[in-house]
């Protein structure tokens, strides 16, 4: 060996010292003690693969050990580690799989031994490893299992042969050093993978940090010092009632807006962290319902299976789970998925398809706390408190006490949400859909006024004193209606109206049952199948039907034909583009056209009647035809069922509405054909003055007590009674105590309301005499103004002591 050669072989420097070679009899067992002992350190795989080939130099007394690792596409050799080559090649020299004598030994997966491997014809060489020097060649092959992932090399100056015990000794060496690549490979993918989890992390939560528009908004409005000034905020009622106390605002923990576009190339493992997170969410689904238990009805507490079912869905897990295929991250497939939902829902239009699209988006933001491992944060504490937010979730209004929770305020949210409906359940008066909520800070006194749906803001001294006088006076009249609460709604000479609720959802039937209704006059079954994702079938209707009437026990039930419209269309409906929505294909229209899902609904309301008294009632008529088109449809129905031998009830009441102008003026002719008649006035008031009932730019032009109106009411109800058949009213008008002497008047049989009216206008009828209600009404039916009837309804009213319920309750 040369001087010059000598110098060549480089001197070990850094790396863990080895234990000292040791002039021992078995330095094969040594060998493999020592390596084995790096196992424990193979978390940095660089460094223990270095002390591994310096280590094998030693024991073995060769000159030069290296270790070749293979990419992980299985295609290209790098050179990892060298004791004895030039150290600047570490990771620079690098060949195809096909190349050189390291090659040849992964072809072979053999050991390859070359005595001469500069004369070899694989023999490739590299000038930067300085390795002409070195003439004998072993390598073998680094294989854990079937997979190669490397070749271990050791070369020597002299030309020499490998006796077979060393290549055994080799081999076992390098089916540990294997071992040892993996672990640390198994270490190092860990580690990335946490430290992209931690990365994820801190960005998610850098972006959930940014103000969402509600907060930025909420920022700009409060750019004042101090508290704000007084205001009166203006909202939808959601549920009824008064409270007052101090503002405490309600953050979500994250928002599903804030995340960012995030790829991931391990679309396996987002995967797994979806469906962890979904588990998780179903879990504390699970754990509020238990804990609101005791304080729900069983219908109420079905609000949080809707929200597990969701959860469940495998169509809403599918598509996240493609979008993470596709190369989207677990939290950017669900904001996806979840606001593709909403935005269908909330371009469908109509209040409870947006409601629906928040309870999706609250169902969203939970899978998406789970996957960024957040938990709730604790509900407020204090008194008399009065939650502010853009949006509640079910959690937020499950996580307060009750007792100090005093009223609700949310800038978005519909009052059919879910959250509206636990309100109303726990009875908190709520204001939703108050557009300048956000101006509301921590701590502002606030006063809510769920019957009118106002939020009054820092309110000055009178208004205060104003509220604690109507809020005695209102808990005082509620003790009393609950006194009337089993007593019919008879006037003093003896007349009795049934007073009924209207009903969308299962949760209302209990609200009905609670305010004392008599039986259900308006069962609007489009509300329910809006929240399905297609046509309900047969049985899911039939059953629906049945635990209405199963939870009115026998009370009598209207149930209304669907009654689909601009503002309520279901999401797996396909929206026309029209002129004029509510000129155009809507309602029992949409029903005739598409008879053969009509059909089923229609049998599985004539099926229903046998678990209950079941009215069937059809919407929109606006002509005999369609009337008759109609009830050849219900005969077909009726037929079918019969040859099947299904129960149904053949003598089903049949009902229509009256709402288009038409049926009145043809309510005579109309009235040979139906049993009864229900007034639609929501309605009939937007087609006889023609004012879009949903456009608030016309709503002062809205007027029930229109000369009109009441004239078209009048000539209904006598054309029923000439025909010696019921009529009602369903609109809304039918719960407005100013209203109610002329309803009373003109002898209409039956009122249909929101259930927390029913008490109010009984106990308004109990205090009338229907003999002066109908004196009056002759009276106010030929006023020539709005502005008059009402001047004669509020005296009659002052008169009879009634005005201030009619002023609390309008
Ligand atoms: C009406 O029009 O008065 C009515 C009760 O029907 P809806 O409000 O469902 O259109
Ligand atoms: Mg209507």
């Amino acid at each position: 060996m040369s001087e010059s050669s000598k110098t060549a072989v480089k001197k070990q420097t850094g790396g863990r010292v080895p234990p000292e070679p040791q002039p021992v009899q078995q330095p094969e067992l040594h060998l493999l003690e020592d390596i084995d002992a790096l196992f424990s350190q193979a978390h940095d795989l660089r460094g223990t693969l270095q002390e591994i080939t310096k280590i094998i130099t030693q024991r073995i007394g060769t000159d030069v050990c290296s270790l070749y690792l293979l990419d992980s596409k299985g295609e290209r050799l790098t050179l990892w580690a060298t004791t004895g080559l030039d150290q600047t090649a570490v990771g620079k020299v690098s060949l195809d799989k096909h190349e050189g004598l390291t090659g040849l030994v992964i072809e072979t997966r053999e050991p390859v031994v070359a005595p001469d491997a500069m004369t070899h014809e694989r023999n490739k060489y590299f000038p930067e490893t300085g390795e002409e020097r070195f003439h004998s060649f072993l390598g073998l092959p680094m294989s854990d299992k079937d997979k190669i992932l490397g070749v271990l090399i050791v070369q020597s100056r002299s030309r020499r042969r490998f006796p077979q015990t060393e290549v055994r000794l080799l081999r076992t060496i390098a089916t540990q050093v294997a071992g040892i690549i993996v672990q640390a490979r198994v270490q190092d993918s860990l580690k990335t993978k946490e430290r992209e989890r931690q990365d994820y992390r801190a960005r998610m939560l850098a972006a959930i940090q940014r103000p969402s528009a509600y907060e930025r908004r909420r920022a700009q409005q409060t750019q004042r010092p101090g508290r704000a000034s007084r205001l009166r905020l203006t909202g939808i009622s959601a549920s009824p009632g008064i409270g007052s106390g101090q503002a405490h605002l309600v953050h979500p923990v994250v928002r599903l807006d804030a995340i960012e576009e995030h790829h991931t190339n391990n679309p396996d493992a987002e995967i797994q962290h979806l469906r962890t997170a979904l588990m998780r969410s179903i879990q504390e689904i699970n754990a509020l319902k238990e804990r609101v238990q005791e304080r729900l009805p069983e219908i109420d507490r079905a609000i949080f299976d809707v929200h597990r079912m969701m959860l469940e869905d495998v169509a809403f897990i599918e598509k996240i789970e493609t979008q993470i295929q596709d190369g989207y991250a677990a939290d950017t497939a669900l904001k996806k998925v979840t606001e593709g939902y909403v935005e269908t829902l909330e371009r469908a239009g109509g209040e409870h398809l947006r409601d629906r699209a928040a309870d999706v988006r609250d169902i969203g933001q939970r899978v998406l706390r789970h996957l960024l491992g957040l938990e709730e944060k604790s509900g407020p504490q204090g008194e008399n408190l009065i939650l502010v937010a853009d949006d509640l979730s079910l959690s937020d209004l499950c996580r307060v006490d009750h007792r100090q929770l005093k009223g609700v305020v949310l800038a978005n949210g519909g009052a059919t949400s879910h959250t509206s409906i636990l309100a109303k359940s726990f009875e908190i008066p709520t204001v939703v859909g108050v557009e300048h909520a956000a101006v509301i800070q921590q701590g502002d006194a606030v006063i809510v006024d769920g019957n009118a749906g106002v939020a009054y803001v820092n309110p000055g001294a009178e208004i205060v004193r104003e509220y604690s006088r109507f809020d005695r006076e209102y808990r005082a009249f509620n003790r009393n209606l609950e006194e009337i609460h089993d007593l019919p709604a008879e006037t003093r000479d003896g007349v009795r109206i049934a007073l009924g609720a209207n009903i969308g959802l299962l949760s209302d039937v209990d609200f009905a049952k609670r305010h004392g209704a008599e039986n259900v006059g308006l069962y609007r079954t489009e509300v329910p199948f809006l929240t399905y994702s297609d046509f309900p079938d047969e049985e899911t209707q039939l059953a629906l039907y049945q635990r209405v009437l199963t939870s009115m026990e026998g009370k009598p039930v209207t149930i209304r034909t669907l009654d689909l419209g601009p503002d309520k269309y279901p999401p797996y409906m396909k929206l026309p583009q029209e002129d004029n929505p509510f000129l155009g294909w809507r309602s029992i229209r949409i029903s005739l056209e598409m008879a053969d899902l009509f059909k089923v609904q229609l049998r599985a309301i004539l099926r229903a009647g046998v678990h209950g008294p079941v009215r069937i009632l059809f919407p929109m008529i606006s002509s005999a035809e369609e009337l008759l088109q109609v009830k050849n449809l219900l005969t077909q129905a009726k037929d079918e069922l019969q040859r099947e031998g299904k129960l149904f009830d053949p003598l089903m009441p049949v009902g229509m509405m009256v709402e288009v102008p038409a049926a009145v003026w043809l309510a005579d002719r109309l009235a040979q054909e139906v049993d009864f008649f229900s007034i639609g006035t929501n309605d009939l008031i937007q087609y006889l003055l023609a004012v879009d009932r949903n456009n608030r730019k016309v709503a002062s032009l809205y007027e029930p007590l229109h000369p009109a109106v009441l004239n078209a009411i009048a000539t209904t109800a006598r054309a029923a009674q000439h025909a010696g058949k019921r009529v009602s009213m369903c609109g809304e008008m039918a719960s407005d105590p100013l209203c109610t002497l002329v309803l009373l008047g003109v002898g209409l049989d039956e009122l249909s309301m929101e259930p927390f009216f029913v008490p109010v206008i009984k106990r308004l009828i109990r205090s009338l005499s229907y003999t002066d209600a109908q004196s009056l009404t002759q009276e106010v039916t030929q006023l020539g103004t709005a502005r008059e009837v009402k001047g004669r309804l509020f005296s009659t009213l002052k008169d009879l002591g009634m005005i201030e319920l009619v002023e609390m309750y309008r």
